[in-house]
C-alpha cells in the first residue's frame, strides 16, 4: 500500500477523531465534509471542506490544502512520512511496509488495531522488570524515574521501558530507549498519551516535557512537588494538552518545551491559556560538536545545577502575552 492507497482508505471523520482537536464537530453537507479547522485551529466557522469523493482537503481561511494524510501531519506538527506511518498503524497496523511507489504486496488478514494492541501492550509491559539499571540514566544524569520498567526492544536490545498511558490512566503504548534511540511500540499509535510523574490533580500545575530524561530533571529541580509529564514528541503536545484537560479542565498547563523549531511550531497548536519556558543555553559551556536543546542537556552536557534548571523553569512566559506582542 502507498500513501495514495492509505488515503483512499482513510474515513475523513475518523482521521478527525484521530487528530483530535477540542472544537471538532464534523458535518456532512453534499458530498463534503465541514468542520473547524485543525491547523489554524479555527473556531468562528467550518472553514475545513473534506471532499467524500477524493479524501482532498481545503481551509476556505487559512487555504491549507492537501489529502487527509497532510492534513493529520500538518494539524499534529508531523513530516509527511511520520504522518503515513502513524496513520497506517492506527487504521492498517497490518499494512506497515509503506512507500510513496505503488505496491503489490499480498493483502493479509488482520486483526483490528485494538485487538492487537490490547494483547500486546500489556504482554509487553509485564514482561519487563521492575528493578534494573540502564546506561541511558547515567549518561542523563538522572535516576530511575518511579513507574518505569527495564526490558528487551523488538530486537533484543536492553532497554529502559516508559509506560505511556491515556487521560484515562489506561496504558496505551511503551517507549523503549536504548543506545539506538526511542522506540514506541510500532503497530499502536501514541498520541495522546504521556508519561507521569507524580498525579495530576484538578487545578494544580502540570509540567508538560518531550523527553522522559528532561520531565525527570524538571521533577527533580522542582524537588517532586510538581507533576510532570513526558509525551515522547513536539507534535504530541498539543493533542496531549487537549486529551488531559478533557479530564481535567483546569489543569494550569506550562510547557518545558525543547529549544528546537519543532516544538516553536507545536507551541502555536496548543490552546491557551498556558505558559512557557526554553531553557537558555547563552551562559553555557558547550562541548563542542554537541547539540543542546533541553533542559536536561543543562545539567548532563553543560554541568548546571538543579538551582539553575529551576531558575530557568521559573522565567515562565505568557503565551496571551506572546500573541498580544504580534
Ligand atoms: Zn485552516
Amino acid at each position: 500500500m502507498n500513501a495514495r492507497e492509505l488515503n483512499e482508505q482513510l474515513e475523513p471523520t475518523e482521521v478527525l477523531r484521530f487528530i483530535g482537536y477540542h472544537k471538532s464537530s464534523p458535518t456532512a453537507s453534499g458530498k463534503e465534509i465541514r468542520d473547524y479547522c485543525p491547523i489554524h485551529k479555527g473556531n468562528k466557522q467550518k472553514s475545513l471542506s473534506i471532499s467524500q469523493e477524493n479524501h482532498l482537503y481545503i481551509c476556505h481561511s487559512c487555504n491549507a490544502t492537501g489529502d487527509l494524510i497532510d492534513l493529520y501531519a500538518k494539524s499534529s506538527g508531523l513530516e509527511f512520512r511520520d504522518a503515513v506511518e502513524q496513520l497506517a498503524s492506527q487504521f492498517h497496523p497490518h499494512h506497515l511496509s509503506f512507500t510513496r511507489e505503488p505496491s503489490s504486496a499480498p493483502k493479509l488478514p488482520h486483526k483490528t488495531s485494538s485487538e492487537h494492541s490490547k494483547i500486546s501492550v500489556n504482554d509487553r509491559w509485564n514482561k519487563c522488570s521492575e528493578t534494573g539499571k540502564h546506561p541511558y540514566l547515567s549518561k542523563k544524569k538522572i535516576s530511575s524515574p518511579p513507574g518505569v520498567r527495564f526490558g528487551q526492544d523488538d530486537h533484543g536490545n536492553h532497554s529502559l521501558v516508559i509506560p505511556f498511558y491515556n487521560a484515562e490512566r489506561r496504558l496505551q503504548t511503551l517507549q523503549f530507549i536504548n543506545e539506538h534511540g526511542k522506540f514506541f511500540l510500532k503497530d499502536i499509535s501514541y498520541l495522546s498519551s504521556f508519561f507521569l510523574l507524580g498525579d495530576i490533580k484538578e487545578g494544580e500545575q502540570l509540567y508538560i516535557a518531550e523527553g522522559v530524561a528532561t520531565a525527570m530533571t524538571i521533577w527533580e529541580a522542582l524537588e517532586k512537588k510538581i507533576v510532570v509529564a513526558s509525551v515522547g514528541s513536539a507534535g504530541n503536545i498539543a493533542v496531549a494538552v487537549a486529551a488531559i484537560r478533557k479530564n481535567f479542565p483546569s489543569l494550569r498547563i506550562k510547557l518545558a518545551l525543547d529549544n528546537s523549531k519543532a516544538a516553536m511550531d507545536a507551541l502555536h497548536k496548543v490552546e491557551p491559556p498556558f505558559t512557557y519556558s526554553i531553557p537558555d543555553f547563552s551562559s553555557a559551556n558547550i562541548p563542542e560538536g554537541i547539540k543542546v536543546d533541553d533542559f536536561n542537556d543543562l545539567i548532563s552536557v553543560c554541568g548546571f545545577s538543579t538551582e539553575d534548571v529551576k531558575y530557568q523553569l521559573e522565567k515562565s512566559l505568557d503565551w496571551n502575552e506572546k500573541i498580544k506582542k504580534e
